[in-house]
């Protein structure tokens, strides 16, 4: 049977890790950030994802984010987001750890998700750091300000130099360590720390499964690597689960 060690890890599994990355909202149609085609091959990360650039040029951080928000909230979670769902369902111990700021995950009806770099939705202060919950204008040029301090507002993402949110993390590493089957799923595995929680499920003894079109520096690593894409090849895996452990 095809991926039959694969599944057969996956059935007898008790932790189940799944890191995210661009690649796997790819087919949503919401660009990644390191192919060729990708976001950075046309913006500097510096000035549009940085506190820096942003204090430097906040109508053009505003302005980026709002054109990323529009196409996110007219995006629709795909065959690969649907499958972790089911995947989630059929075995509960499942926890996705994603890279990704556009929600889709939740949208697909994952329930155990953990996010790293927060999410584009929500917004806070600069300052206060407190939520900004009013309805964001897609259209507004500049960020609004804070009812508290009239300071900046700015999207919950984390940007470069900053820290992961509280707690994040350490609970993605515990997963990790945890893990019998651990996949990586569309992501360059370039970005720390999360790039660093493939390598330390592998450590721990986790079955390591990358799914992406291109190699990158995890695939020697890899005990089974997928060169495909996610929407393609998650929905076949969860079918042969499912078979498997009716
Ligand atoms: P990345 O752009 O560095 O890498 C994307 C990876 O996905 C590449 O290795 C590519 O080969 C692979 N890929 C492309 N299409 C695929 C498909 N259909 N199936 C499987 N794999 C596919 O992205 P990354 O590793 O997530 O980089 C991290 C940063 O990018 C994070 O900080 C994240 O917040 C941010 N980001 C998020 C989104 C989003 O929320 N959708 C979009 C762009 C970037
Ligand atoms: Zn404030």
């Amino acid at each position: 049977m095809k991926y039959d060690i694969l599944i057969e890890k996956l059935s007898l599994s008790r932790t189940v890790g799944v890191l995210t990355g661009a690649g796997i909202s790819a087919e949503s149609g919401i660009a990644t950030f390191r192919d060729p085609d990708g976001l950075w091959a046309k913006f500097n990360p510096a000035e549009l994802a940085s506190m820096d650039g942003f204090l430097r040029n906040p109508e053009l951080v505003w302005d980026w984010y709002n054109y990323r928000r529009k196409i996110i909230a007219e995006s629709k979670p795909n065959a690969g987001h649907y499958a972790l769902a089911t995947l989630e369902r059929l075995l509960p111990h499942t926890t996705i750890i994603t890279q990704n700021v556009d929600r889709l995950h939740a949208s697909s009806g994952s329930k155990n998700i953990l996010e790293l770099h927060g999410n584009i939705i929500e917004n806070h202060c600069v300052r206060c750091k407190k939520p900004h919950t009013d309805h964001i204008d897609f259209e507004e040029k500049s960020p609004p300000k804070c009812s508290y301090c009239s300071s900046k507002i700015r999207p919950s993402v984390v940007w470069f130099g900053e820290n992961l949110p509280k707690g994040i993390f350490e609970q993605a590493d515990m997963i990790a360590r945890q893990s019998d089957v651990f996949f990586s799923i569309g992501t360059s595995a370039e970005v720390y720390p999360a790039a660093y929680l493939p390598q330390t499920a592998k450590q721990y003894g986790a079955f390591l499964v990358e799914i992406n079109p291109t190699h990158t520096s995890l695939t020697p690593f890899a005990d089974l690597y997928i060169p495909a894409k996610s929407g393609d090849v998650l929905p076949e895996i969860v079918e042969l689960l499912e078979k498997e452990i009716r």
